[in-house]
């Protein structure tokens, strides 16, 4: 009886305790970067987006969302680049059709698409300009922003993604949400500077990308060794989340591996936000740098709003499940 007891006991407490649910960077990243990227902006462009902040910063995890509802959308967000080739990476072809040629499209889905992506985010963020087409400027721009954070994460360009590999479960959720969620406001230095021009884009897009796939053995071979010092009970902290017991990194786990990483983090944000600025601004530079001053005046929501709710809803039931 007492051991069934217990058994019983051990169920319920492992029904209540959900690990905590991560989102490549965390949504508080996210929408930091896209809402930063907006004061490197030009006042040609300011016009526009300025009044639209809330539109971009919130919009800027759509795509994740999206992610529950339609099948395409999780190859869009990483690449294991380490299952392609090794540094520095030369091997692989920069355009879409030649990988597809080299890989086969299977294979690409199932290791990552993301750079080949964001160059035809680019191209049709550039033609919504051209189109001074408002609503997909501002949709596009969310979107581009919130595929080129992802690139700036190093898990995101690595197969062992979640330290699933090494035993490291978890690791992607701590790098990318729990340090920006919990020192970022605190003691990060966010700006930016001002959005430069991209001369080539291709090679700017690989530059990120090869970065990331680089760092990604920093980001887990440190964990590792920090994990030695904390027994697992000090590692982890709970914390109740509308009803439910949710296991999240403790502060101080979180403080000692963002100063093992010497402001890798930092780093990665605020260049993540120079990177959103500068793309953005090719673009409109490219499309010939169309008046955005009429665009800018109107202030309607700028997509379907059903749409809209349609997405979230998925969202949040997919998440709840
Ligand atoms: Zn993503």
């Amino acid at each position: 009886m007492f051991v069934q007891l217990r058994y019983y006991c051990i169920a319920v407490i492992v029904l209540l305790i959900i690990p905590a649910i991560t989102y490549p960077w965390g949504f508080f990243a996210h929408e930091r970067i896209n809402r930063l990227a907006v004061y490197c902006l030009p006042p040609e462009m300011m016009v526009l987006y300025k009044p639209s902040i809330e539109y971009i910063s919130k919009h800027a995890t759509d795509p994740d969302k999206r992610r529950y509802a339609v099948a395409a959308e999780g190859a869009r967000h990483f690449i294991d680049i380490d299952l392609l080739d090794a540094p520095p990476y030369k091997n692989i072809p920069r355009l879409w059709k030649d990988a597809v040629e080299k890989y086969s499209m299977d294979s690409l889905n199932q290791m990552g698409i993301l750079p080949w992506h964001l160059g035809k985010m680019l191209a049709l963020l550039t033609n919504a300009f051209k189109e001074k087409d408002k609503e997909k400027i501002l949709r596009l721009s969310a979107e581009l922003g919130h595929y080129l954070a992802d690139a700036h994460v190093p898990l995101h360009a690595c197969s062992n993604h979640n330290g699933q590999l090494t035993n490291q479960h978890g690791i992607h959720g701590l790098w990318e949400s729990s340090i920006p969620e919990q020192l970022a406001d605190q003691q990060f230095d966010y700006w930016a500077g001002k959005a430069s021009y991209i001369a080539r884009t291709d090679n700017f897009i690989w530059e990120i990308i090869s970065l990331s796939g680089r760092e990604a053995d920093t980001v887990l071979s440190l964990e590792k060794q920090l994990s030695q010092e904390f027994p697992p009970a000090t590692r982890f902290a709970y914390e109740n989340r509308n009803g439910k017991l949710i296991r999240t990194y403790a502060n101080a786990y979180t403080n000692s591996y963002s100063k093992l990483l010497n402001g890798m983090v930092e780093r990665k944000m605020k260049n993540a936000i120079a990177a959103v600025a500068a793309a953005w601004y090719t673009c409109w530079v490219n499309a010939g740098q169309p008046s955005l001053s009429l665009l800018g005046s109107a202030t309607a929501e700028t997509e379907p709003v059903q749409q809209l709710d349609l997405l979230q809803q998925r969202w949040m039931e997919d998440r709840c499940r």
